[in-house]
């Protein structure tokens, strides 16, 4: 059977996602599809993958890398380069249905060790060959691309081990290709736990996480990549660089807060160090609470933060549309509990909170009492632990939802953002008027990474889009989205990085002087530009 670009997008899945009843009910309700409707597939993407566009490396340098790595990992077929074209963007999504791979790496190229690392490094240096590093190709930033061909330098095949568990020191040393789930169970078996659970976790690896800047789903409790990892190693045009191990240190920069959001401009991450911490599953303690309205949420959210009693470690809140999509598609609408809540007042705009604290039994179980407290001097109204545990089963898996909505015409996107308390509400209000100014558009909100000073915004809307104009009804509309974020005090991004989908903004966000210094950082470690070229985070070729 031929490789088809469906096989692409589906992370090389060939079974289908089925939207379950809830979800069809909802399309039909705010889309007004019919049934024929639902049956027609657009842009199915099952075509065979082939690409109009040959390699341009030539048999010389082919015949270089094949002696550095070895003739089985080199690849120049065309499946295995439009894999390597494209990331999980709405956008590139939408390219591989299309049958359109404008930019496809020469070759993919699958490196053992260090050694070949830098010995590829400094062979495309010296012959200026494009190389564009790859972990699980989950990017939503367009952050795999290969604008100007050359190389995809994949670390998953080789490069996927635990090195080392330094359980005095309460670290784990890895190299970058590993994938989530290896990482975890190794470290699961020994009583120990990453920490780092991103919604695309079974298809990530650990140098994407700290090359993206990454934040898992218990991040209020555990930190953002940047705050777990203590050492890395990198291979850069200009050398290799291991940064030193310590807690923490004052000689200087942190030199390895450098690569960390590097996105693949500056070298490849080969090895990294990184915190762990004791598995204790049994003691973690979990709580649900329902609010009237979003800024009584907010507000006992924040008090909790900055309360000093602690911090949880998965805390999110839902903002009214996505509590009522989330109830009317589990079923939980029209049953008896909920005609209660309603009695009670929590009805229209009621959002939803969940909460889990991990660690110490004493410790956990005292925390959640301290935020129920919280939640309820704020109108909060406790509702036990079920539909936090009800999320934490399907925690990953609502990312494949995508697909068989676009087989429907729907287009579904993410766009996520950071934000000080004091402009929250207004944030998220500017951003929902803007994405509701769409006609038949669900916008669904939920904060999910929180702080002492602020938190993050995310947002995903679903909306039928003109067949045929995909493309630039999209083009526009995240302009739009990214445009009201940065003039209204939004970070461009809170985890997903900022690859070339949200290059353009950089300038603003940073000024001349800041991007000019991270330029000037590229120049010094890759001086002709090799590294992930085309724009990515704003860079200069
Ligand atoms: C459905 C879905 C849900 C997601 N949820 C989350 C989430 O909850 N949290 C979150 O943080 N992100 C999330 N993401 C975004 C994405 O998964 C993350 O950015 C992830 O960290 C990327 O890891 P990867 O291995 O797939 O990297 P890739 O996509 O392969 O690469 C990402 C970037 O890192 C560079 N890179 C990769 N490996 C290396 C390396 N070894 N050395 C140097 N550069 C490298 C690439 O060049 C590229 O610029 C989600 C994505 C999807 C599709």
């Amino acid at each position: 059977m031929k490789h088809t670009y469906r096989e692409i997008f589906k992370w090389g899945d060939r079974r289908e996602t089925e939207l379950e009843k809830g979800i069809l009910n909802l399309i039909k309700d705010k889309f007004d599809y019919s049934d024929a409707e639902l049956s027609q597939k657009h842009l199915y993407g099952d075509k065979p993958v082939s690409l109009d566009k040959q390699g341009l490396l030539n048999t010389g340098a082919l015949e270089k890398l094949r002696n550095i790595v070895g003739n089985e990992n080199v690849y120049t077929d065309d499946f295995t380069r439009a894999s390597h074209s494209f990331g999980k963007s709405y956008t590139d999504l939408l390219q591989l249905r299309l049958g359109s791979v404008p930019a496809p790496p020469d070759a993919v190229i699958y490196p053992r060790n260090l050694i070949e690392i830098t010995e590829i490094l400094e062979f495309c240096n010296n012959h200026k060959i494009a190389i564009t590093p790859s972990g699980g190709k989950s990017t939503v930033t367009r952050g795999v691309e290969t604008p100007e061909g050359g190389i995809s330098l994949n670390l998953t095949w080789h490069l996927n081990k635990v090195l080392e568990v330094n359980e005095e020191n309460s670290t784990a040393t890895v190299q970058a290709g590993i994938f989530g789930p290896a990482f975890e169970e190794h470290l699961n078996a020994k009583g120990y736990s990453c920490g780092h659970f991103p919604q695309s976790f079974e298809h990530s690896t650990v140098g994407g996480w700290v090359a993206a800047k990454g934040a898992g789903q218990a991040s209020t409790g555990f930190g953002k990549i940047e705050n777990m990892v203590l050492s890395l190693k990198i291979v850069t045009p200009t050398g290799v660089i291991t940064t030193p191990c310590y807690p923490a240190s004052a000689q200087g920069w942190d030199l390895h807060q450098i690569f960390i959001g590097s996105e693949g401009t500056l070298g490849v991450i080969v090895e990294v160090t990184m915190k762990i911490r004791k598995y204790r599953p049994d003691n973690t303690r979990y709580a649900s609470v329902i609010f009237k309205d979003f800024e009584s949420a907010v507000g006992a959210m924040r008090c909790s933060m900055q309360s000093g009693i602690g911090t949880p470690h998965i805390f999110r809140i839902s903002d009214p549309e996505e509590t009522e999509i989330s109830f009317k598609t589990k079923g939980f609408e029209g049953t008896i509990a909920d005609k209660f809540l309603g009695a009670l007042g929590y009805n229209q705009g009621r959002c939803l909170m969940l909460i889990s604290a991990e660690g110490d039994k004493a410790y956990s179980k005292q925390l959640i009492n301290s935020i129920k407290r919280i939640c309820r001097k704020h109108g909060g109204f406790s509702l036990g632990a079920k539909p936090v545990l009800k999320w934490l089963e399907h925690r990953y898996s609502s990312a494949y939802l995508r697909d068989p909505l676009m087989d429907l015409g729907i287009m579904s996107d993410t766009l996520e953002t950071a934000v000080m308390w004091d402009n929250l509400i207004p944030l998220w209000k500017k951003v929902r008027n803007f994405l509701k100014e769409r006609p038949k558009t669900v916008v669904m909100v939920h904060i999910s990474h929180v702080y002492e000073n602020g938190a993050n915004l995310y947002f995903t809307f679903l909306s039928p889009v003109n067949k045929g104009n995909e493309m630039n009804e999209y083009i526009a509309y995240h302009k739009g989205l990214v445009d009201t974020i940065n003039s209204n005090g939004g970070s461009l991004s809170h985890h997903h990085g900022v690859g070339r989908a949200l290059a353009p903004w950089m300038e603003e966000q940073l000024g001349k002087t800041g991007l000019d210094l991270m330029q000037a950082v590229k120049n010094h470690l890759d001086p002709r530009g090799i590294m992930n070229p085309g724009g990515t985070l704003g860079l200069k070729p």
